[in-house]
């Protein structure tokens, strides 16, 4: 359904929401959703706001954003834009669930449309921040941590705010949210927290518009740093890595659902692991069996 947010903005939600910015019978659209089908609803919502799209904005590459965007392309003529790293992916988008499995080839389960979207040329690669669309002008604000180059895009009192944070409800689903580099999604989501981006509407990639991103913000940030903490204290015995997602989930009180819920979540605890080991707080070793990690010896301790 077709939401009136902002006066020259509107958000079409789905499984994941589509932006529009609409000026002058122009419109923008904010990311693609998952596949043809949410492409095909976009174009319906264009054609009730009388307006025709001319720029598809994907904000990160995850297939539940850009699966839809090679179809929506088709249909409009509408050149892609996106940052120069997720342009990358949405290119060639075996690389996400190539990354999921550990740099091979993926396994079946993570070849369906949730995991490997539709390729797509991207025929612009944001850089700076700000955009100009037919004489729309966009900022361009950088969100990364879910995805190395997630960006956001503000227009007059709204930022579309792609995947920064995820609704409470989808925190208690997944138990442990997909980021792929720690310290930026916590930068990313303490900038929320402290109220850095001055608008009055907030469209996220998932759930309900905001006014107030605030609450969400810090449920999303306690949320890693709780799983931080657990994680660093399975390391008090050195572990290997199947053990401390294991032992993460247990702690958390989470099952895995599915071979891919595994791995999304195996990508958060090794984002985990990359962020203590760069504070110096953990190491990696190699034994007879393979490679363990452990704390450091003379680590500083981690509230420090
Ligand atoms: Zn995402």
């Amino acid at each position: 359904m077709l939401k009136q947010i902002g006066a020259n903005t509107y958000v079409l939600r789905g499984g994941s929401n589509i932006g529009f910015i609409v000026c002058d019978g122009s419109a923008v659209v904010i990311d693609a959703g998952l596949d043809k089908d949410a492409a095909r609803r976009a174009a319906k919502a264009a054609a009730e706001l009388d307006a025709r799209i001319k720029a598809i904005i994907i904000t990160h590459a995850h297939a539940d954003h850009f699966g839809g965007a090679e179809a929506l392309k088709k249909r409009t003529g509408a050149p892609v834009y996106a940052s120069s790293f997720e342009a990358v992916v949405i290119e060639n988008p075996v690389l996400e669930p190539l990354w999921l499995f550990g740099g091979a080839l993926p396994i079946r389960s993570l070849t369906n449309k949730f995991t490997l979207g539709k390729p797509c040329r991207v025929d612009v690669r944001i850089e700076g921040d700000e955009l100009s669309v037919e004489g729309i002008k966009l900022k361009v604000v950088r969100l990364p941590g879910h995805s190395p180059e997630q960006i956001g895009i503000g227009f007059e009192d709204t930022l579309f705010c792609a995947d920064a944070f995820f609704p409470i409800e989808t925190l208690e689903k997944h138990g442990i949210p997909y980021c792929t580099d720690l310290d930026a999604a916590l930068a990313t989501l303490d900038a929320f927290v402290k109220g850095c981006f001055p608008y009055a509407h907030f469209i996220p990639g998932h759930g309900e518009p905001l006014e107030d991103p605030v609450p969400v913000a810090q449920a999303n940030k306690g949320r890693l740093e709780q799983i931080r903490d657990v994680v660093y204290g399975i390391l008090a015995i050195p572990s290997r890595e199947h053990a401390i997602l294991a032992n993460t989930a247990l702690l958390l009180n989470m099952r895995f659902r599915d071979v891919v819920h595994y791995y999304l979540c195996r990508t958060t605890v090794y984002a985990i692991l990359a962020s203590l080991e760069k504070q110096g707080l953990v190491e990696v070793i190699t034994d007879e069996d393979g490679v363990k990690w452990r704390r450091r010896i003379q680590g500083p301790s981690l509230h420090q």
